[in-house]
């Protein structure tokens, strides 16, 4: 039996698998679908501390995924497809393999994706030009105009934030309100380097992976009238969603799916932890997910000491 499994190998998953296994606690961790997490499909990342110049995404976790393999980490490649957490030892089940895992205790770490419009080019262009994180890329569209496409807060944040580095920022909404709260309407209302483009969708994104986003073709679902937009950036701000299917009905969770936690990283089924983006619905940044993943860690160790105590 597992003393501690961990789910998922983004940067919250490869933090805690370091503090387990340098606790001694023999990790074992599953990848996942996308193994290393959202920060493989991403070029630069410029706000993860240690590294001045800036590091690209796929570096930063393989470097962490070598730090927890040195300390001893036992990694996975495959999905979970199925969890038990109602009786201990819980009970784990892959996606590719008979083999059901017995643990003591588990950190879930299943990350949250980014929803994305679901036009051919946006996967393309992904890290050449269209972004989910203004937060993360916004830098790069220094002098640049760009579109924000989302009603939401998170929408309205991004196009506050981007005015700082581009010249004009466009929020293109599906229809002609927003959804986002008053005080940051009036916020983005106010800014001058803010332009709304009400009742309109994206209906293609132009340019290749060599030039980037050159502009967008916009369709008016009132009018149906086309039209082209230039720019050099796409952010795509229409929500998040949790990665927690499989642990629907089985530990609490937010009305959007996000799994909550108390006194640190703990959840509604004891030995069973949270961290990263699964129980992150505000910060979702790296280093925060890292820190929860160290959280997790901790409050583990804590629990397996305690339940030896006890027995
Ligand atoms: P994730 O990175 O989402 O990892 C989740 C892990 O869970 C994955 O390994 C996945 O395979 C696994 N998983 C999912 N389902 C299952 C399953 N059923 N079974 C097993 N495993 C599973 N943040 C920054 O701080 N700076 C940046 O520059 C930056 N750039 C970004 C660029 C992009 C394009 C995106 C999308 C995000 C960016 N972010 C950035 C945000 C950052 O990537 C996330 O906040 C961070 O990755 C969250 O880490 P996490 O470990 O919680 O989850
Ligand atoms: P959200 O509130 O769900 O808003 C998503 C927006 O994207 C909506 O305007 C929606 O349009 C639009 N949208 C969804 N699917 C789309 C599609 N396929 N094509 C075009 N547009 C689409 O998500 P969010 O903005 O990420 O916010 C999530 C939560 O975090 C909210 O509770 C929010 O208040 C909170 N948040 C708070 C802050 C803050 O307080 N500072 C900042 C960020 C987020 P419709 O409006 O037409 O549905």
């Amino acid at each position: 039996m597992e003393k501690v499994l961990i789910l998922g190998s983004g940067p919250a998953g490869l933090t805690a698998a370091i503090y387990c296994a340098r606790a001694d606690l023999s990790p074992l961790l599953i990848d996942g679908p996308q193994p290393g997490g959202q920060l493989t499909i991403t070029t630069e990342v410029e706000n993860f501390p240690g590294f001045p110049e800036g590091i690209n995404g796929p570096e930063l976790m393989e470097r962490m995924r070598k730090q927890a393999e040195k300390f001893g980490t036992k990694f996975i490649f495959d999905n979970v497809s199925k969890v038990e957490l109602k009786e201990k030892p819980f009970k784990v089940y892959l996606e590719n393999s008979e083999e059901i895992i017995e643990t003591k205790s588990i950190i879930i770490a299943t990350g949250a994706s980014a929803r994305f419009l679901g036009l051919p080019e946006e996967k393309e262009l992904l890290g050449h030009g269209v972004s989910a994180c203004a937060t993360c890329d916004g830098f790069f569209f220094k002098g640049k105009e760009v579109a924000v496409v989302g009603g939401g807060d998170t929408a309205l944040e991004e196009a506050n934030f981007l005015t700082k580095f581009a010249t004009r920022v466009y929020v293109i909404h599906r229809r002609d309100k927003l959804r986002a709260s008053k005080a940051m309407q009036m916020l983005a209302f106010s800014n001058s380097k803010i332009s709304f483009i009400w009742d309109s969708i994206v209906e293609k994104i132009l340019g290749n992976k060599i030039t980037g986003v050159e502009g967008i073709v916009l369709k008016n679902l009132k009018t149906v009238e086309k039209s082209t937009l230039n720019i050099q950036g796409l952010f795509v701000a229409i929500g998040h969603n949790p990665n927690t299917e499989i642990f629907k009905g089985q530990i609490e969770m937010d009305e959007k799916g996000y799994i909550l936690t108390k006194n640190g990283t703990h959840t509604s089924v004891e030995g069973v932890f949270a961290a990263g983006d699964v129980q992150d619905r505000k910060y979702r940044q790296a280093i925060t997910a890292a820190g929860n993943g160290c959280m997790a860690a901790i409050d583990c160790q804590h629990y397996l000491e305690n339940l030896i105590k006890n027995t």
